[in-house]
């Protein structure tokens, strides 16, 4: 089988770089706590850079903890960045002042993973999915809200009599689809979302992937979609970037993370992930604790603590992510593929 070009889905349309992340770095400060004792600095998002091409969709896939939802708000400006770029079109969005942030995020929008909280339950779903035009009345002329509402609502999967209803009236797969149709009201370039099947039902998740990945194309769309789990975003992604504490330990296309793996946490994730082919099953690498706090890090390799290669160097030296031996960027002192 050929190599496809772009990912497992072979989209077509990935194009030029889009948005441009540079050296980002999100820390909480955290007060000293009556309980806690000290405060300290949480490490959320720790030096992270990437580009997201127009049409393409990058995973971010990681455990819980490692920063993702920080990394997807920091982006929006939900929460300020500490330092690092992030470019839109030749706009760095951590310069832009408060009016301009909001004329940007016409073109950057999130889906989150709980629908239900991110829907305010005393609307009506049309109501909601209207609200961004108040913000940017220019987006569709008011006699035409009613009909853009309804095909916004038909094109996920939902009916024109669903407009009048409230969320609550609504199961967990359906909310998400208020979530995607609201999202896209405003014709945006890219949607981050956030685990958004998460916390849905597994036969309804490979639903609303498929919805996510047909309104791509459609669209015109560039997606940020983030996981805690390898399998969620393995039919998606184009390319995949795998996070540990605050940091990317791996970066590739669908065929490197998913074939040719090269960290050890990258391994042990995808060893996780039950394969349907049972040539492909590797030896099962069981991943062992928790992914230590974000307030004191590991010295040097941040997964050195979990990991089964793990060697004096590694707590002395810090693995750069770097590609080795002619192969993708893999933040580990001895990155080589499974086998080899
Ligand atoms: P993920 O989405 O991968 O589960 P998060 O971005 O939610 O990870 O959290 C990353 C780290 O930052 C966690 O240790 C979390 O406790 C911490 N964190 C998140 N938000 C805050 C905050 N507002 N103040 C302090 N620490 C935070
Ligand atoms: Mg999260």
């Amino acid at each position: 089988m050929a190599e496809p070009a772009t990912g497992a889905k072979g989209s077509p349309a990935v194009g030029e770089p889009l948005f441009e992340v540079e050296n980002l770095v999100k820390h909480y400060v955290v007060r000293r706590g009556a309980f806690l004792g000290g405060g300290g600095v949480v490490r959320a998002v720790d030096d992270v850079s990437f580009t997201l091409r127009r049409g393409e969709t990058l995973g971010i896939v990681g455990e819980s903890g490692c920063g993702k939802s920080t990394l997807a708000r920091v982006l929006l400006r939900l929460v300020e960045p500490t330092s690092g770029r992030a470019v839109l079109a030749g706009e760095n969005l951590f310069e832009l002042g408060a009016r301009e942030m909001r004329l940007a995020r016409r073109r950057l929008q999130i889906i989150f993973q709980d629908p239900f909280a991110s829907l305010n339950p005393r609307m009506t779903v049309a109501e909601i999915v209207r609200e961004p035009w108040a913000i940017f009345p220019g987006v569709v002329p008011r006699a035409e809200r009613h009909d853009r509402v309804v095909d916004l609502l038909t094109r996920v999967g939902l009916n024109a009599d669903d407009a009048h209803r409230h969320p609550h009236q609504f199961s967990g797969g359906q909310r998400q689809r208020i979530g995607i149709a609201r999202s896209l009201a405003l014709n945006p370039e890219i949607v981050i979302c956030d685990e958004p099947v998460s916390a849905l039902d597994v036969s309804i998740q490979a639903q609303v992937i498929n919805l996510l990945e047909e309104i791509q194309d459609e669209f015109g769309l560039s997606y940020i979609f983030i996981a805690h789990d390898l399998s969620v975003v393995r039919h998606i992604s184009d390319r995949v970037a795998v996070m540990y504490l605050g940091k990317f330990v791996e970066l590739g296309t669908w065929r490197e993370i998913y074939e040719r793996p090269t960290h050890p946490y990258t391994q042990a994730l995808l060893s996780a992930v039950p394969a349907i082919d049972p040539a492909e099953r590797t030896r099962r690498i069981i991943l062992e604790g928790e992914v230590p706090s974000p307030i004191d890090p590991p010295s040097g390799c941040r997964f050195r603590t979990r990991c089964r290669m793990a060697e004096a160097r590694c707590a002395a030296e810090e693995p750069a992510l770097v590609a080795r031996a002619g192969s993708h960027p893999s933040a580990c002192h001895f990155a080589a593929p499974a086998g080899s």
